[in-house]
């Protein structure tokens, strides 16, 4: 099984990932988890990638997909993958259908979160991440049990470089011009399915899982 998680940053796209990776017993790959390794290295390709997410730019096609397709071939993504944060852009889009016709598999699920715009900035700028494990959490909305320090495995939070109020403006720019136009693609193929991630409805991470849980069971 193939899901892709759109959605602009801030929306959910790692939590409900998370979720679904437990309840599906599937791989789940984040491209942009992907390029913080390798942007936190010492070398050439570390600081060229570096040079992106800092801006809150998108790496290249290219080499986007040069490394994703490295990452489908590991052994434990055969089974199934929820695949976070890629694609991006057409090009990705395509280049991922080819990826897959290749090994007999295809796109399953399209999940496309929405939220509203000042739920995004006010979720971003009080997000926290824990570098081993990758767990998110929030300072106001999903706090962890102990301050700073992650509930699953005890490693010391911290805030992403680009969580910036500035620089989520730029992502979510990017978003709107370089992914957006993906619902169109996908919507085409019948495979789109749209939650709003909203306070107002109560519809959270764990609520927008089970909407997708349900739509997979049915
Ligand atoms: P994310 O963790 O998904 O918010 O991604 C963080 C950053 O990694 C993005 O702002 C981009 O610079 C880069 N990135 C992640 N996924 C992609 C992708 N599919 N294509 C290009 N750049 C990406």
């Amino acid at each position: 099984m193939v899901v892709i998680m759109l959605g602009a940053p801030g929306t959910g796209k790692g939590t409900v990932s998370a979720i679904l990776k437990e309840k599906l017993g599937i791989a789940h790959v984040s491209s942009g988890d992907i390029f913080r390794k390798y942007s936190s290295e010492d070398s050439d390709l570390g600081r060229e990638i570096n040079s992106y997410l800092q801006k809150g730019k998108l790496v290249p096609d290219e080499l986007t997909i040069k490394m994703i397709k490295e990452r489908l071939n590991e052994k434990d993504v055969q089974k199934g993958v929820i695949l976070d944060g890629f694609p991006r852009t057409e090009a990705q889009a395509q280049a991922l259908d080819n990826m897959l016709s290749e090994t007999g598999k295809k796109v399953d699920l399209v999940v496309d979160l929405d939220s509203p715009k000042q739920e995004i900035l006010d979720r971003i700028v009080t997000r926290r991440i824990c570098p081993d494990c990758k767990a998110v959490f929030n300072t106001k909305l999903n706090k962890p049990k102990v301050e700073g320090i992650c509930d699953n495995c005890g490693a010391k939070l911290y805030q992403r470089e680009d969580d910036t109020a500035e620089k989520v403006e730029t992502r979510i720019e990017v978003y709107k011009k370089e992914t957006a136009p993906l619902e169109k693609y996908y919507e085409n193929t019948g495979k789109l399915f749209q939650i709003e991630v909203t306070e107002k409805t109560g519809t959270m991470a764990k609520e927008a899982a089970e909407k997708v849980m349900t739509k997979i069971n049915a």
